[in-house]
């Protein structure tokens, strides 16, 4: 028997593309498009303006499938984490986040991560493949079903109403798919989450920055931790490849198009590594040198098991932001969520496939 092909592993051009070839108008493409995205089904039978001889041929030959929810969490403070498995068993984290009214997903995109962050749980854990389109986007529908958010909602009265790309793995090192990914996520006609509300998270590979921002749209951040390149390649081996200032360029020249686009340089803060007030200040200069719209996001470390490293004391973390602060720019301090429950930044690691 053939395998079904997965209706989530196209782009819509490409199901367009895909409903031409098996000989249909292409509005059925549109409609089946919007039984997928925006009503959130699952059993192609459902779709009722469809024929059912189309139906069954569909049926027949495709199939929506979402990741299997292995194991949930829900913390003291609501954060929700799932263990989600794909087919081949191969398994992720997915974090959901709430505040009052609202709140941010968090999603995967690779199994494991090469990049090797010294202080990043994933890291710790080796790369084992890249996600395909249809296991990103199935992620935030599996929470969309926990959140009963078919169909897709207006944006004011959307609980999910926010995505960061901050889970697991190194979203520019799966570029292709993660760009069909976030515009099949940010597409109107479907689960039409705007794109001002996506949040790609990366590393610094400062090759990929300035495409992959052009080909989805979504916000920026740069996880920077270091004001230095000897501090930065300590911690992050990838610093030996891209240095600071190839980061910086990259940044710059996508700050070129649109100066309306802040960049997010996420900190984070490790107890006399990298939070004295010296490093504040190289901070600054490295950032006014380049002249880049941002903003800090100051992250106190997440411990885990065997990791080596010690978060700063919040008195140290707050002069930290003071000082970039005076300095004019907006450094908050993130609160850590989700940590009885292991599901704070940077502490996602799946856990070994069942033999
Ligand atoms: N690979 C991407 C996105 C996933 S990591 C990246 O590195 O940006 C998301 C964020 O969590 C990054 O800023 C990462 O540096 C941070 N992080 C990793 N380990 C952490 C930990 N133990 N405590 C707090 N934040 C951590
Ligand atoms: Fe990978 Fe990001 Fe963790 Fe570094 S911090 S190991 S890039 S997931």
């Amino acid at each position: 028997m053939i395998e079904k092909k997965e209706l989530t592993e196209f782009t819509k051009e490409e199901l367009f593309e895909e409903i031409k070839n098996i000989g249909e108008k292409s509005f059925r493409a549109k409609q089946i498009w919007q039984w997928i995205y925006f009503r959130g089904i699952t059993d192609i039978m459902e779709m009722s303006n469809l024929s059912l001889s189309l139906r069954q041929k569909l049926a027949e030959n495709y199939t929506i499938t979402r990741p299997k929810i292995i194991t949930e969490q829900i913390s003291i403070d609501k954060t929700h984490k799932w263990l989600l498995e794909f087919k081949d068993g191969e398994r992720v984290e997915m974090v959901y986040i709430p505040e009052k009214d609202r709140g941010a997903v968090c999603i995967s995109t690779q199994v494991g991560c090469a990049m090797g962050c010294k202080f990043c749980h994933t890291g710790s854990q080796k790369f084992t493949r890249n996600l395909t389109v249809s296991e990103i986007v199935g992620q935030f529908m599996v929470a969309r079903d926990a959140y009963k958010e078919w169909p897709s909602p207006i944006n004011e009265t959307r609980y999910l109403s926010n995505i960061v790309v901050m889970g697991m793995g190194e979203p520019l090192n799966n570029l292709d798919n993660v760009v069909k990914a976030l515009n099949i996520i940010t597409d109107g006609d479907g689960i039409a989450i705007s794109r001002r509300r996506v949040t790609m998270s990366t590393s610094g590979i400062a090759p990929r920055i300035v495409e992959a921002l052009q080909k989805t749209g979504v916000r920026l951040a740069v996880s920077l931790h270091a004001p230095n390149n000897t501090v930065r390649s300590q911690i992050m081996p990838i610093n030996d490849k891209f240095k600071i200032e190839e980061v910086m360029k990259a940044c710059q020249e996508y700050q070129k198009g649109d100066h309306s686009r802040y960049i997010t340089f996420e900190y984070l803060m490790l107890k006399d590594l990298n939070d004295n007030k010296q490093h504040a200040k190289e901070l600054i200069s490295l950032l006014k040198s380049y002249k880049l719209k941002a903003t800090f996001n100051l992250i106190p470390f997440n411990p885990w098991p065997g990791c080596g490293f010690t978060p700063s004391n919040p008195k140290t973390v707050e002069e930290f932001s003071k000082t970039l602060e005076d300095a004019g720019f907006a450094a908050p301090v993130r609160v850590a969520r989700g940590q009885d429950i292991l599901a704070a930044c940077g502490q996602l690691k799946s856990k070994n496939k069942e033999k």
